[in-house]
């Protein structure tokens, strides 16, 4: 879809100009790929303030993907892709250059300063992540699959789900359905807590098997066409105890509030304010430590924020995590997450259809 990025293109020009200055050195990957199609752990996009000319760099192992996947930019192939670009901003007359400091090395920025022919370097902002964050309706679309293969795989997981089997079993069939499934790769490390290693959010699996009266907390997802889904949830192994369906309860409660607060022009931070209200009116201010979500797309966290004082407005298109969670240390942890989307007309669809009703298995 070259036309697609290159109206990407024409909008980030607007911010070199605002900037002025003569050009923009790209460097983040999913950045990179947002303006020109090229997947690459290697490849740099010179976008000069105007006109159509910009110069993608890559080295010999990505320029047959380079010419499938961006055919209207033209090419240089080049083992040193930022050094080469900068040589050729040079060449073109450039004087001021825009870079993502937020990226860019130390060691990569000195280079780029330490230039002869004294290019000036400005910060270029964080404006292709700000850009990305209202989804056009392809990436809205893979989104979507990569959520529906998600909840497809976890379906099939469930009913194999016993006692006696590892967390690591669990993460593994998750990733392995995932895969049969279609879906490119896990969108990350696959959690699996159970027991007390549920109060831990971001539990690496381990070989501690899951014995009745656990609660097993599975947070992964599929990736589709380089758009990531993430989602949540718990699970009681056996009938649970009361303090079990009360956390469980309470994170969901505090989950409809969160998703409920979604709405065009709404301030991210009211969102989680929404969800986190909840959770600190029952006496559990103390367990709840992480943002309520963030976006998804290219990148599995990626803007807006919505974590305890974010600023920034949410707005249609814009899709993200509602991810409440209730962690007691020493005995185990609750946490239920769905990615939706927000709506122009208000509200948000969600994209993530597994139940939010407790599962006893
Ligand atoms: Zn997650
Ligand atoms: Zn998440």
């Amino acid at each position: 879809m070259p036309e697609i990025h290159a109206a990407r293109r024409r909008r980030a020009q607007e911010f070199i100009r605002a900037q002025d200055a003569d050009a923009v050195l790209i460097t983040a990957g999913p950045n990179v790929r947002y303006l020109t199609g090229l997947a690459s752990s290697n490849a740099a996009l010179l976008l000069p303030a105007d006109g159509d000319r910009a110069l993608l760099a890559t080295d010999s192992r990505y320029t047959g993907a380079a010419q499938r996947d961006a055919p209207d930019l033209e090419l240089l192939t080049e083992r040193f892709i930022e050094r080469a670009l900068a040589a050729e901003a040079s060449r073109r007359g450039m004087r001021k250059l825009a870079f993502e400091a937020h990226e860019m090395t130390v060691e990569r920025h000195g280079e780029l300063a330490a230039r002869p022919d004294g290019i000036a370097t400005v910060p270029f902002g964080r404006m292709i992540e700000a850009l990305r964050t209202v989804k056009d309706a392809e990436e809205l679309e893979k989104i979507e699959v990569a959520c529906q293969l998600s909840d497809a795989a976890l379906a099939r997981v469930l009913p194999q789900l016993k006692e006696g089997m590892e967390e690591r079993a669990v993460a593994l069939l998750l990733d392995h359905q995932m895969a049969l499934l279609g879906a490119e790769r896990p969108a990350f490390d696959t959690i699996v807590a159970s027991g007390p290693n549920g109060a831990i959010p971001h539990h690496a699996p381990t070989g501690r098997p899951l014995r009745r009266g656990d609660l097993v907390t599975m947070d992964f997802g599929a990736l589709h066409d380089g758009y990531h889904a993430d989602m949540t949830r718990t699970v009681a192994i056996g009938a649970p105890a009361g303090w079990q369906r009360d956390i469980y309860d309470l994170v969901a409660t505090a989950q409809r509030a969160g998703i409920e607060a979604l709405a065009d022009g709404v301030e991210a931070g009211a969102v989680d304010a929404a969800a986190r209200e909840v959770i600190e009116a029952a006496g559990h201010a103390g367990h709840f430590q992480h943002g309520l979500g963030h976006g998804v797309g290219l990148e599995i966290h990626e803007a807006p924020m919505l974590g305890y004082g974010r600023t920034g407005k949410l707005s249609d298109r814009v899709p993200v995590t509602v991810e409440p969670g209730v962690y007691l240390p020493g005995q185990g942890g609750v946490r239920i997450e769905d990615v939706l989307v927000v709506t122009a007309g208000g509200g948000a669809r969600t994209l993530t259809s597994t139940t939010r009703e407790l599962l006893v298995l």
